[in-house]
């Protein structure tokens, strides 16, 4: 009851969590009621073996998060007062690795679980950079610094899988109840030391429809621009954990009210305030998050390439129709500039990038139904992606779902379907000279015509 009235008063006025808090909440199974049947049993050995040593080790982070929930983990973290060396030591198959800071990987076939010592609340080692991040930590220390380190309450939950007992050092576990994210210790200085947090606490809430609890909030949008100091790979990596969340409708509705899409891609929010390309975005999301609901996966260059073609259609319209370009050529230069602009803003890997450019000009490919090119195009190892990428755009109303039938048709009939599809799609270009017949020998039939017609 005090606690929450404590709560209660800093809701109203904002006080962070205080950060030093050593003796943590213990909370019996008969309370927490976590189903020990959902904790892997990899997890539990691993604590297991570490315990048997002597050594604390619980389960911790987004794995006691999702068991409070009653929701099976992806993944189990473990951490230890034991040394990197020491885990090493108490595992049958572990390999220590990192360098700034080590880690274990105690592997049981291809279950591996990530076993991480306690870390200390300000180390010796720590150095921050003018803006107040940490650029560089390695200093074991005590659990309720661990805990003290951790990002938000909900977070900073540790799971003892043998007494089946959490504890509890920043009330996270009434937080969970409450469903709100709430950062340990005070939001700005948490933000300064780094700012991917801002983009967890949206992925987290997102995830798990939780709010941010106030104070957390209110700082982000002004503290937003610091995102621009953190390495290119980590923010394409969390980026892409936003939009493979499983929520990524709501995170890219609440990263656009936090004003974190701006520092994140700035061009999202030209194509997020036109409603053509917001209502293609959203679309391309909401199909990511069903995708991901029915256990299907997503490739992040699909993902990337929905994300920046409403800019490729502007400028692919641009090109051909201000700049005289050809319809293909107008495409290809479109396509590059606009992963060049990207590439000024976030450093996407090159294979990504040029999966990204095959599947905008595959779009192309999907047009000619002639000749030799449907049989072609359907042996192509991309296929199957630009036909996903092709349906999404006639959902969207940019090409006709006939389109997709008849592609979808020509995929799954035997030769005999498939003859008569192209002659159909022959027949109707001919008809409404759509779509010029483009094969090598159609090309010479219609140049050994013309010469035919001037020589008459
Ligand atoms: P998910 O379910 O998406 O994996 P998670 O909370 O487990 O969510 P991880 O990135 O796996 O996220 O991190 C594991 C734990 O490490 C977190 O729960 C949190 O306690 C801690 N952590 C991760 N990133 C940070 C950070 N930037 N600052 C502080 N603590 C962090
Ligand atoms: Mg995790």
């Amino acid at each position: 009851m005090l606690k929450r009235l404590i709560r209660g008063v800093q809701n109203i006025f904002g006080t962070p969590p205080a950060r030093v808090v050593k003796t943590p909440r213990v909370i019996k199974a008969s309370v927490h009621k976590i189903d020990p049947n959902l904790v892997s049993w990899q997890a539990k050995r691993t604590c297991e073996n570490l315990q048997r040593k002597g050594f604390k080790a619980y389960v911790v982070g987004g794995a006691v998060r999702d068991l409070l929930q009653g929701v099976t983990p992806k993944d189990f973290d473990v951490a230890t007062n034991a040394t990197p060396e020491q885990v090493k030591r108490c595992q049958k198959r572990a390999f220590i690795i990192g360098r700034r800071f080590k880690l274990v990987h105690v592997v049981f076939g291809r279950e591996i679980i990530e076993c991480s010592t306690f870390r200390a609340l300000e180390g010796k080692g720590q150095r921050k950079d003018s803006d107040g991040r940490v650029i560089s930590d390695n200093v074991f220390g005590e659990m309720w610094e661990d805990a003290a380190r951790r990002d938000f309450t909900v977070n900073a939950l540790y799971y003892d899988p043998v007494t089946e007992e959490v504890f509890d050092y920043h009330g996270g576990f009434d937080d969970i109840g409450e469903k709100v994210i709430r950062m340990i210790g005070d939001p700005e200085e948490r933000y300064r030391e780094d700012p991917v947090r801002m983009l967890r606490a949206v992925r987290i809430a997102s995830k798990l429809g939780f709010s941010i609890e106030p104070a957390t909030q209110k700082p982000i949008p002004q503290m937003a621009p610091l995102i621009r100091n953190v390495p290119s790979a980590r923010l394409v990596d969390e980026f892409l954990k936003l939009l493979t969340c499983g929520q990524a409708v709501r995170c890219l509705k609440t990263l656009r009210q936090l004003k974190l899409h701006l520092a994140l891609i700035p061009v999202l929010e030209t194509m997020l305030s036109e409603p053509e390309d917001e209502a293609f975005l959203m679309l391309a999301m909401r199909r990511t998050d069903e995708r991901l609901a029915i256990g299907k996966g997503i490739s992040p260059s699909f993902l990337l390439a929905t994300l920046f073609w409403p800019q490729v259609r502007r400028h692919w319209a641009y090109k051909e129709k201000e700049k005289g370009m050809k319809h293909a050529e107008a495409l290809h230069h479109a396509s590059r500039d606009v992963l060049a602009a990207m590439s000024s803003s976030l450093s996407i890997q090159h294979r990504y990038q040029e999966e990204m450019y095959d599947l905008w000009r595959l779009q192309l490919r999907f047009e000619k139904r002639t000749g030799k090119h449907p049989w072609t195009l359907i042996k192509n190892q991309r296929y199957r992606k630009g036909y996903d990428f092709l349906l999404l755009r006639s959902l969207d109303g940019q090409v006709s779902p006939d389109l997709v039938k008849w592609w979808e048709a020509f995929a799954e009939g035997d030769d005999e379907t498939r003859l008569r599809l192209i002659e159909e799609a022959q027949e109707e270009a001919r008809r409404t000279g759509s779509e010029a017949p483009k094969s090598g020998r159609s090309r010479r039939r219609r140049r050994s015509n013309s010469k035919a017609k001037r020589s008459e």
